[in-house]
This record gives C-alpha cells, structure tokens and sequence, in this order.
C-alpha cells in the first residue's frame, strides 16, 4: 500500500514517470468510453485516465464500478493532458496519470452528502455535517481549517518557548469554585457525594505556578463552562494561557503584540502593524458604545448631554436632569431605512430598557421627525456641525444613564454597518484586522437584582495600585489592571496582573464580593496560604484559540475549526452523546436519578 507520490505533487518535470497514488475517489466521470478518477488526500488531487483499449478488462470493470470516496491505489503513468484539457484550478492540472492498475482498498456506500463540491457542501445541513463529521472534515476547506489551525498551535508553541516559557500541563479534574459561569461536575466513586468540576480556565493553577517559581507559563489549554450556548460557544474550547512574574501590563502587550505578529505571519503571510492601539473602557463605550469596538469603520458615537441639557423636548433633558446623557450616531445614507429596519432598532433599544428610539432621516432637505419641532436653532446647529449631518443620513439618539445610552447606540451601530455593508454602502476588506488593547475597566460592577458588587473580570485582578483606597469607599470608581485584546470587534481574549498580597485578596472576597469567609477558606483557602510563602508579583492573559482560528480561516463560526463540536444543545451528533449510563454505574458513584419527562426533540444545531 506504498504511495510514491501524494495527489498534489505531480508535475509536467514528472512525466514519463510510473508512479503509484493512494487516496479518495474524489469524482468519476466516463467520456467516450474512457473513466476519469480524480484521486485525492489530504494534499490536493490528482485525474487518473483509465482507458479500456489499454488496460485488462477486470481493472476497468473494477474503474467503472467505483463509488465517491471508495478508498483507492493507482499505478500509471504521468503523461502530458491532451491540448486544451488542462486544469489550472488545481496545482496538478497540466498533468494526469494513465492508470495501469487499480486495487480497491475499500469500498464506500453512497454518502449522506457530497463532499467534493464546495458549493453544494456549503449548503448542506449542519446536523448531517456534524454526524458525519469524518466525511466533512474530508472536504478540502475543512481540512484546510485543520490544518492551519495545526500550523498556528506550533507557531504559538515555537513563539512561547523563545520567549522563556514553560508548557505546564494542569488538572482537569479539579474543584468547584463557582465564581463566573456554571460547571461541569465529575461525581467521585470513592468518596459519595463529593465531586471534582472540570476547570473554567486554569487561572487558578497557572497563579499557583506563579508561587511554584516556574516564572513563565503557558499551555493550549482545554477550558469547561456549562452555559447555555449562544450562537458561538462550546462548552469546551481551547485557550492560548499563559502567565508570567515580575512583570507589569506594558510586558503582557508587548509578548501578545509580539505573538500575534508571528501568528498573522504564519497562517496569512500578513504583517500586522504593532504596537496596537489602546482604548479605556470608558473611551469605547463613549465613542463606540461598545468594551470590543469594531474601529474597521467610524459611525462614531458623539455626546450631545450638555446641548440639551435645558432643552424644551423634555425626553432629552429630562433624562439629563435624572443624571444620564443624550447620545446621537449618525448612520451615512441610511434616510431610507425600511419601517422594518426602524423597528428591528426601536426593539434593540427597548431590550435595554428605553421606552423607543427617536430618530430623524434627513430626505429632500428636510430632517424628517416628529421630535425636530422641539429643538431650538442652537441645537439643530450643534447636531449638524458635530453629526457632519448631509442629505441621505439617518440620526438615532438615546437619552438614558450612561452605560445604557451608549449601549444601546452601539448595537444599533453594529446593526446600520451591517445594513450599509448590503447595501454596498459600506466596504471592508476581508484582510483587514484592527487589533486595539481596551484597559483601565472598572474593577467591580454592580448586581441590582442581587445587590452586590462583581468582579467584572474574575476576583483575581488587581486593582490599579492608586485606586485601592477607594476599595472601601467608592468601589465603582476603582479601575482593575485588566485588559481585552480586540480585533474587528471580537474579543479575543483577556487577562490582567493579580493580586499577589493574600490580605488584598482576602478583602476582595470577603468585605467587595461578600463571600462569606468560610466559604472563601473552603473554596480559595489553599490559594491564599500559598500567597503567604512568597507569591512574586504576576499577571497573564488567555487567548480564545478557537476564535482566532475561526478569524484567521474567515469563517464566522468556530464549530468550522474544531474537529468534533458540540450543537448548540451541547450535544455531540456523532457519537450521541451525553448518553444515559447503566444502573451500576450510577450505584457506583452513590447516585440516584430524577429525571423529568423528555420533552419532543428540537432542532440541534
Ligand atoms: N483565566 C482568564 C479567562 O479565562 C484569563 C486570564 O485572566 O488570564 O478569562
């Protein structure tokens, strides 16, 4: 079963040669009377000719009776395609191989769904994709994912080693410590009723390293959290993690901008410009009402609080004198937006609690609104000089407390781009990628339903070193030594420098976040002793690899760069699982089931 060469390897500087082919039947078509086999693997394909005035009857009857994907071995002889039948979309296509035997190593029943037309595959269900993975992973863009993805993890490897860094391999069955999303519990056999969780992340142990005196870190990390998927989540994936001692933040963007670079190089052949723009938090919110703006296109938020502060039109003013802000973005030649698309936005608006969404479209001269009688003069000029209002736009405002106003304009921002770009309108390049740092976020937020303050990031941040005295006394103003990387208006990760002095983490537990101090010393008791042996001063950050994968291979989803994702649901369609257990293995673990009656099956993916 020797192969001499693989299916994208044959050229013209081969011909006159005998060689011998393994792979796919990737199409069959019979032409006057001869058969035409496109062989492939994993490299590209390969026409192989068989013709039957030239070959025993048993190896063409064996040809003409091949199904797609039947797993195949072919000696020929490499020759010059007949003028005019070349095929330059692919790398061997001035070339075939006049095949002079054929051995059928197996087999293939007709398949659920074709794979060798990227056209009809694109269209097919991603159900059947997902049951029968091993065929879509056949598909050359698929593989092609794979392999890039391969590529990347060895860049990313070859990259941390010359930086000094270890790869430490941490625990997967590891503890409960609820504190961010929900986990995966493992039930132990050999002591009933307690449990190992399978790690969020391994922050917990990459800090520990940190103490172990392993200086620099990092591991492609498999992370577990049992959410309810959105559209682009798994409940497991993979981070590029890493930490570091004796460093600040400037070190941590330094490294990053540095591994980027080589990674954009490596996958793209891309140069991307570095050091990355950096952004606070307070600054993206203002400008692009979101913490991981898009800045590929301007549409700026701009602020219009102190215009209409004493305005008449009470909506505005009203909401400045209940201490929010007036927002106004103005969408470029969207005066023409659909009733529907007005709506779709009034809607966005009310989700985060507005009551609707003034707007005016500016047609045939005139601005076109129901609110505009309300405004003086003044503030239709303040409008127009800092909106650059021309013929053909569309204004929206919020008027609301801060966060919400600008919240609100930034996916109503999102939405105009996407509207604009199908339009024609608006025009990004698939190889543009704007990478920017977004830092100083406010360390904690606040929770009204349960009344407490939350980590934004994880209780592990530090806090900025000149903000901890306002811990006690104005939590919401301290800002925590976090930072996002962004590109394009995707996170693609987030680390930050932590707390390296036990009572500063103890503080934050137990008097900021309120957990009770028993269950600190139960769930983090064995962190905080360890920073009591000499814990040097750290900080690291982790990187979605799944997402930069997807971003890099210019697929919008990350289930296309990972070889065996999860539905939506969380299920795994090609091996059915999760799947019920026997009864002794329940016993087993000292669990008894009740389970509520199922419910009709949903679509999955
Ligand atoms: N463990 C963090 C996360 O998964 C990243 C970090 O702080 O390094 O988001």
């Amino acid at each position: 079963m020797k192969r001499t060469h693989h299916c994208n390897e044959l050229r013209p500087s081969h011909i006159g040669q005998t060689v011998t082919l393994a792979g796919w039947v990737h199409s069959r078509r019979d032409l006057g009377g001869l058969i035409f086999i496109d062989v492939r693997d994993r490299e590209g394909r390969t026409q192989t000719v068989f013709d039957p005035s030239d070959l025993p009857k048993d190896v063409f009857e064996r040809a003409s009776s091949l199904r797609s994907e039947s797993v195949i071995l072919v000696t020929g002889k490499v020759r010059q395609r007949p003028q005019g039948t070349n095929n330059p979309k692919i790398a061997t296509g001035e070339v075939e191989v006049m095949a002079q035997n054929l051995e059928v190593l197996n087999h293939a029943e007709v398949l659920p769904f074709p794979v060798d037309d990227p056209e009809v595959a694109s269209k097919v269900n991603e159900e059947l994709r997902l049951q029968y993975r091993y065929l879509d992973l056949r598909r050359p863009e698929m593989a092609r994912n794979l392999r890039l993805r391969s590529k990347v993890a060895t860049a990313t490897r070859v990259f941390l080693d010359g930086e000094g860094f270890l790869e430490v391999e941490t625990p997967l069955l590891f503890k409960s410590t609820p504190e961010g999303a929900r986990e995966f519990l493992v039930p132990n056999r050999r002591e009933a009723g307690t449990f190992y969780a399978l790690p969020q992340s391994p922050q917990q142990f990459k800090q520990i390293l940190m103490v172990a005196g392993v200086e620099r870190y990092f591991q492609l990390a498999r992370c577990f959290r049992d959410e309810d998927l959105r559209a682009d989540r798994q409940p497991e994936f993979t981070q590029v993690d890493l930490e570091m001692s004796f460093i600040d933040r400037e070190d941590i963007y330094r490294l990053i901008e540095g591994l980027l670079k080589q990674v954009w190089k490596t996958a793209l052949n891309v140069d991307i410009p570095t050091p990355f723009r950096r952004i606070s938090f307070e600054e993206a919110l203002n400008r692009y009402g979101i913490d991981k703006p898009d800045t590929r296109f301007a549409m700026e938020i701009v602020d219009f609080t102190e215009e209409f502060r004493s305005s008449s039109f009470k909506v505005f003013s009203g909401a400045v004198a209940n201490g929010g802000v007036v927002k106004a973005l103005n969408a470029k030649g969207m005066a023409d937006a659909t009733q529907g698309q007005i709506e779709t936005m009034t809607e966005y608006a009310k989700s985060f609690g507005a009551k609707g969404l003034a707007f005016i479209k500016v047609e045939k001269g005139e601005w076109k609104s129901p609110i505009v009688k309300f405004f003086t003069e003044a503030e239709k000029q303040a409008l127009t000089s800092k909106l650059g209002i021309e013929e053909g736009d569309l204004i929206l405002f919020a008027a609301d407390q801060w966060l919400n106003a600008c919240e609100i304009l930034g996916r109503i921002r999102l939405y105009c781009a996407d509207v604009l770009k199908g339009k024609g309108k608006l025009n990004i390049p698939a190889d543009q990628f704007n990478f920017l740092w977004v830092v100083e976020f406010p360390l904690l937020s606040f929770d009204k339903e349960q009344n407490r303050w939350y980590s934004s990031h994880h209780p592990f941040t530090a806090p900025v070193h000149e903000d901890i005295p306002l811990l006690k006394s104005d939590p919401r103003k301290v800002r925590g030594q976090h930072y996002d990387i962004v590109v394009n208006g995707v996170e693609l990760g987030g680390g930050s420098i932590r707390i390296h002095q036990p009572e500063v983490q103890k503080i934050i537990f137990e008097e900021i976040l309120q957990i009770p101090a028993d269950m600190v010393q139960a769930r983090f008791g064995y962190m905080l002793n360890a920073f009591k042996y000499g814990a040097p001063p750290h900080g690291g950050i982790a990187l979605g690899f799944d997402r930069m994968i997807a971003i890099l291979c210019g697929t919008p989803s990350i289930r296309d760069v990972i070889a065996f994702p999860k539905t939506a649901k969380g299920t795994d369609l090609m091996t059915e699982s999760p799947a019920p257990v026997e009864p002794k293995q329940l016993r087993e673990l000292h669990l008894e089931l009740r389970v509520p009656k199922k419910e009709a099956p949903k679509p999955e993916v």
